[in-house]
């Protein structure tokens, strides 16, 4: 069978699903590649490079199409995209099948399976196909280093014969992929770093990173955040008060702040409201890695930067993995190399769709003309 990659349509995503390196792997699970001319040009993979790498390089996106059994891309497909499918064609991609009922159902009457990338069960067992895992873990990275883009100044404190130039604090608030690889960046760039996350069990992950965990005066902050599955749930009023208490105390000393707070199901909770920004330096950085759920600061505008009137710099950009395109490219086209390996289990070239599979079965969101969306919950963790 040929698996193929088109170049992406999205405005400004420069991600693309098949690198050289993935396509040798995914040959020696038996498959031909084929990737559409420029495909990979934004993430810096020249068609010279693909043909190196064995992959055959084709014209336009309906010759992809025409030629590939499996077809591998990043974003949801675009309508022009979905006209390409054919029955018994597998599409993997980023799909969010509860925000995009009517791709869903176009697809399938397509008579297309369709792996969602965004679907892999949070499992042990499936964490080298987690692609929001390796998307978020990129977004968290990044959107310290464009904090840093625009302070100014260092992270690190310094005692130099200029001057004594004090540690930036960084405030993360939600600890989980996006927040901790945050953490991380923050705490080895040499910043003073603190984290919130209403989920108490992160206290440990972040306080193992160099980070502060940030405790509140609330007698139950140990129940309040339960969770289910390991994520968020929505916090008590009385929570909420104690918590946005606490930011109100902190935001007067912190220089930058990163919020990655998300509820499954839900808009992003609103954190960091108008008057904190009030309260900051100016010069002050909040990147809001949640701006595409609606943000969890009041003055995040999806997709843009802005300063308030105190001078503070709210970056709502949501395409922080596609501005580290080789990189994310790398990490998602191994995902995706991955769960080839679990659909070839005789490396055959051949998909065996193995409906009994926990990881193929949760992703599987179409297949053979019915939608599989919802999947029934994992049976091992
Ligand atoms: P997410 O993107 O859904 O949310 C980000 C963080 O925001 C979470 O840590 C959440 O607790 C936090 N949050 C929500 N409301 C908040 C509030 N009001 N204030 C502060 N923080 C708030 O999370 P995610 O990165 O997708 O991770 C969710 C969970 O899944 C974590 O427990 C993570 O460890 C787990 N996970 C497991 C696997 C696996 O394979 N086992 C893989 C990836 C993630």
């Amino acid at each position: 069978m040929r698996i193929g990659t088109p170049r992406e349509l999205y405005t400004g995503e420069s991600r693309v699903a098949m690198t050289p390196d993935s396509a040798l792997q995914l040959q020696k699970l038996g498959y031909e590649c084929v990737v559409e001319a420029g495909a990979g040009k934004a993430a810096g993979f020249t068609d010279d490079a693909y043909r190196s790498a064995g992959v055959a390089v084709v014209e336009d996106a309906a010759a992809l199409y025409a030629r590939a059994d499996v077809v591998a891309k990043v974003r949801p497909p675009e309508a022009s995209e979905v006209e390409h499918l054919r029955p018994g064609q597998t599409l993997l991609s980023f799909f969010y099948p509860a925000q995009n009922n009517d791709l869903l159902e176009q697809a399938k009457g397509r008579g297309a399976n369709v792996i969602a990338m965004d679907m892999v069960p949070r499992i042990s067992r499936a964490q080298k196909m987690d692609a929001l895992s390796s998307m978020a873990n990129i977004a968290g990275y990044r959107a310290v280093i464009e904090a840093g883009n625009n302070f100014g100044r260092f992270f690190t404190g310094q005692v130099t014969a200029a001057g004594k130039v004090p540690p930036a604090k960084v405030l993360v608030i939600g600890a989980g992929v996006a927040g901790l690889a945050a953490i991380g960046t923050a705490t080895s760039l040499g910043a003073i770093t603190y984290a919130f996350d209403v989920r108490p069990e992160v206290a440990e992950q972040i306080e193992s990173m160099g980070a502060e965990f940030v405790y509140l005066d609330f007698k139950d902050q140990q129940e309040d955040g339960a969770a289910t599955g390991g994520y968020a749930a929505p916090s008590s009023p009385e929570f909420r008060e104690k918590q946005l208490e606490k930011f109100r105390e902190l935001a007067p000393q912190i220089d930058i702040v990163i919020t990655t707070a998300l509820i499954p199901g839900r808009d992003a909770p609103k954190l960091w409201l108008a008057d904190m920004v009030a309260m900051m330096k100016p010069g002050s950085v909040i990147v809001d890695l949640a701006a595409e759920r609606g943000g969890n600061c009041d003055l995040t505008i999806a997709d843009q930067k802005v300063v308030s009137a105190n001078g503070v710099i709210v970056i709502g950009y949501t395409d922080f993995p596609s501005r580290m395109a080789a990189q994310a490219s790398m990490l998602y086209s191994t995902n995706i190399r991955h769960m080839m390996t679990d659909l070839t289990p005789a490396k055959d070239g051949k998909i065996v769709h193995n409906m009994e599979d926990d990881v193929i079965r949760g992703a599987t969101v179409a297949f053979e003309s019915e939608i599989t969306f919802p999947p029934p919950p994992p049976k091992v963790r």
